[in-house]
């Protein structure tokens, strides 16, 4: 159709640009259709289609050894070929016969109407010698190939040589559907190549970057990707449109930066002056910073004073202490007359960063209040479970300039809530606000304000390259000094003597004055899945081990929890519970009584696996621990050994042979260090797992690259987009690539709305 609504005319399908003329024109409509069913609809989505793997050519064979199952080519001379009309089903059918001398094989072709067997008929005639290339069947006791590829010599191929040259060619295999098997997409896509020219293809791969890195041009690699003659053609295309994906979603994120670099932001020097709040607090902070506190400290400082807004990611292990981190800078903010924003993935986190960032800042929060310091600025805490007075208060707050932080989830984002002067953004847990949210932020200040986004995911280089690409990025390595030792032990859940010796232990820590978290992987026993109301994001669970072939019984809050309350070990202890199923106002009612005290062991869900820092629990007991994957059993054991008291963690797990889980298991009793773990967990885990659409939003455009295994040729490709931006930031120069990037945007936004 054209914008009117009309079927387009020739006239109308030639004026488009090749890439984009619909199938139905260059096919026909008859073979269009189920192609569209598999959302291909113009010439760029059938080439862009790209083989999912290749076949080895059939080896020549002798009809007479020919053996059922095997995939073969042989040359022979065809006697007879015949369409016919099936009579038990519908349909029609083309039979040929054809021999080497001594003995026959069949030849049969299946299809709905007669029309295409014609083709087949027609370049089959009787007297031709061809190369047959398929998988060999016994149909009632005659060895037989359906559906084979072939090359008839004095047609497709000058003569034999150049006959079994073609036939020698490897086979794009490409994922297909049963209305559209391989060898018709193979079929569809030599039709539609034979029509391209070399200038139907515009290349968004500037020529100067293909010959630095010697790759194929975009004309050359279609051919060779979906026809190839060798191996080397469809490596060397591969390459290529790696290359392509991985360039084009590297100026996406570096125009990305260089854009938001021309924005203004205001800038928030280092106070100078002893009475500075930041200058206060530093004064005051019980332990000293580590190293690498001090120099991220000094690289986000040197950010915020300046004239365009900061954008860091700021990468830290769990336990690293990103909070004092992000804390200072926002004191510095505040200090220059600013409002700085925390951002947390749930309530309960944005709850108890409120309460800790208070605690820390002791009298320097105490902002309007008798006993505040004199230049004292006051935290709020704006979310959705408070009562409506409590929100007006905060929202009042926060629009009058009295707060100087305000804490809350990304609902702060929403319309309703004004600042003063917002002049720093935090967001903890960057991986579950997307580059959207990032942009509704930009919005909320006088001028667009600074960003520093957090995480303790350790994300391997080329994968922030990808993911965070418009981000410059801080790591913090090392964890503070001191910080007590934390023991891991896999406990066997089938051993009793065992499962009753944990629930000891866990009295003994409580009798110490410490506390217990227990972790269950879902809620109550007739839970389908998991914790899956979380308003964090759901456990990734492991299917249950192989091994353990009858499916067991999960250990859940609720059974487990009453049981506790039952049992000896555990008698005059008080017992609480945390699940996504409470209500935030619960939830977060359940973390401030155990970190008073009044709850002494935690039965919960994963709910707690981000951030919570409750420095006097020191130990950790996982139920169903195979469940879970390697990160988050990092995270979950990153709760306890906070303070400076030695934790325990217990990973309860049925006894295992070696298995995946088991080397999962193993890895978390072996290092506490979180890069290590991301490694271990990298090998075990698939390229598609650690890019999860819902993390990148790259979907589509990453039809080839791997972030993993590719991470040379994403470092080459971002050096070479690096190039281009840092001349032609606008790509006044570079229109293809240029129109690449809204593509590739356009895709990435409506992936978006599609999910939300
Ligand atoms: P995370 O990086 O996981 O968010 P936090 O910022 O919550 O870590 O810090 C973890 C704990 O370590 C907190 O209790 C914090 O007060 C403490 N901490 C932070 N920095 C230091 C330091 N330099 N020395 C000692 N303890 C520290
Ligand atoms: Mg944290």
């Amino acid at each position: 159709m054209n914008a009117t609504g009309a079927p387009l005319t020739d006239t109308d399908v030639a004026a488009l640009p090749f890439m984009q003329r619909p199938l139905t024109k260059l096919l026909g409509t008859r073979t269009a259709t189920p192609l569209a069913k598999m959302g291909l609809e113009t010439a760029g989505d059938l080439l862009r289609h790209y083989p999912r793997k290749y076949a080895e050519p059939g080896t020549l064979t002798n009809i007479a050894e020919l053996q059922p199952g095997e995939h073969v080519t042989v040359v022979a001379r065809i006697h007879s070929a015949t369409v016919r009309h099936m009579r038990s089903r519908s349909g029609a059918m083309l039979h040929a016969q054809v021999s080497d001398g001594t003995h026959t094989l069949s030849l049969t072709f299946f299809a709905k109407r007669s029309g295409v067997l014609r083709l087949h008929e027609d370049k089959l005639r009787p007297g031709r010698v061809g190369l047959f290339t398929g998988t060999v069947s016994d149909y009632r006791g005659e060895r037989q190939l359906t559906h084979p590829d072939y090359v008839i010599v004095g047609v497709d191929a000058d003569d034999e040589d150049a006959a079994v040259e073609v036939a020698s060619r490897p086979i794009p295999i490409y994922p297909a559907t049963a209305a559209v098997p391989t060898w018709r997409i193979e079929r569809c896509v030599a039709t539609v190549l034979g029509q391209m020219r070399p200038t139907d293809v515009v290349d968004p791969l500037p020529e100067t970057v293909r010959q630095s890195r010697t790759l194929d041009t975009l004309f050359d690699a279609f051919h060779k990707i979906h026809q190839p003659h060798r191996d080397t053609h469809w490596r060397n295309a591969r390459r290529r449109f790696r290359f392509e994906e991985a360039f084009i979603v590297q100026s996406a994120l570096l125009r990305r930066k260089a854009h938001t670099h021309e924005l203004a932001a205001t800038p928030r020097p280092l106070p100078r002056g002893d009475d500075s709040l930041l200058a206060q607090f530093d004064t005051q902070l019980p332990f000293t910073l580590t190293a690498g506190q001090v120099s991220v400290g000094e690289e986000i400082s040197t950010d915020i004073a300046q004239e365009h807004p900061m954008q860091r990611l700021l990468q830290g292990d769990v336990g690293s202490g990103k909070t004092i981190v992000a804390l200072r800078a926002m004191l510095q903010v505040i200090d220059g007359g600013g409002q700085a924003a925390l951002l947390a993935p749930t309530e309960v986190l944005a709850a108890q960063h409120a309460r800790s960032i208070e605690h820390m800042l002791g009298d320097l929060a105490l902002g309007g209040m008798l006993g505040g310091a004199p230049n004292a600025t006051k935290v709020v805490l704006l979310t959705g479970s408070l009562s409506t007075a409590e929100k007006r208060q905060a929202m009042l707050d926060a629009a009058s300039g009295a707060a100087g932080i305000i804490i809350g989830t990304h609902a702060l984002l929403s319309d309703s809530v004004q600042f003063a002067d917002l002049s720093l953004v935090v967001v903890d847990e960057q991986h579950r606000f997307g580059v959207e949210q990032r942009d509704a932020l930009k919005a909320k200040g006088r001028t667009v304000p600074h960003m520093l986004v957090m995480t303790a995911t350790p994300i391997p280089r080329t994968v922030a390259m990808t993911v965070f690409g418009d981000l410059e990025v801080s790591t913090l390595n090392e964890v503070p000094a001191g910080r007590a030792e934390v023991r891991t032990h896999i406990v066997p859940a089938d051993n009793p003597t065992w499962m009753n010796r944990i629930w000891d232990r866990a009295r003994e820590e409580i009798d110490q004055g410490r506390r217990v978290y227990v972790v269950c992987s879902r809620i109550s026993a007739s839970d389908e899945d998991s914790d899956i109301t979380d308003e964090s994001d759901n456990p990734q669970l492991f299917e249950l081990s192989q091994d353990s072939r009858q499916p067991r019984e999960l250990v859940s809050v609720e059974a487990l929890t009453q049981q506790l309350r039952e049992s000896a070990a555990l008698h005059g202890i008080s017992i609480g519970v945390l699940h996504g199923k409470l209500t935030p106002a619960e939830k977060d009612e359940a973390m401030a009584q155990f970190s008073a005290g009044n709850i002494q062991l935690l039965v919960s869900t994963t709910v707690i696996e981000v951030g919570v820092d409750v420095p006097s629990a020191s130990m950790m007991i996982i139920m169903d621990a195979d469940r879970f994957g390697i990160s988050q059993l990092h995270q979950l054991r990153g709760r306890i050994g906070r303070g400076n008291l030695p934790g325990v963690c217990l990973l309860v797990a049925p006894t295992m042979e070696e298995s995946d889980a088991h080397t999962r298991l193993q890895a978390l009793v072996n290092t506490r260090d979180g890069f290590e773990l991301a490694a271990t967990d990298l090998e075990l885990r698939h390229e598609g797992d650690v890019l999860g659409a819902s993390q990148s939003g790259h979907g589509s455009t990453l039809r080839l690259l791997r972030v993993i295994k590719d991470a040379d040729l994403i470092a080459q490709a971002r050096e070479e987009a690096h190039n281009i931006i840092e001349k032609d930031p606008h790509l006044e120069k570079h229109v293809v690539l240029r129109d690449a990037i809204d593509d590739h945007l356009d895709q990435e936004a409506q992936e978006f709305l599609e999910r939300a």
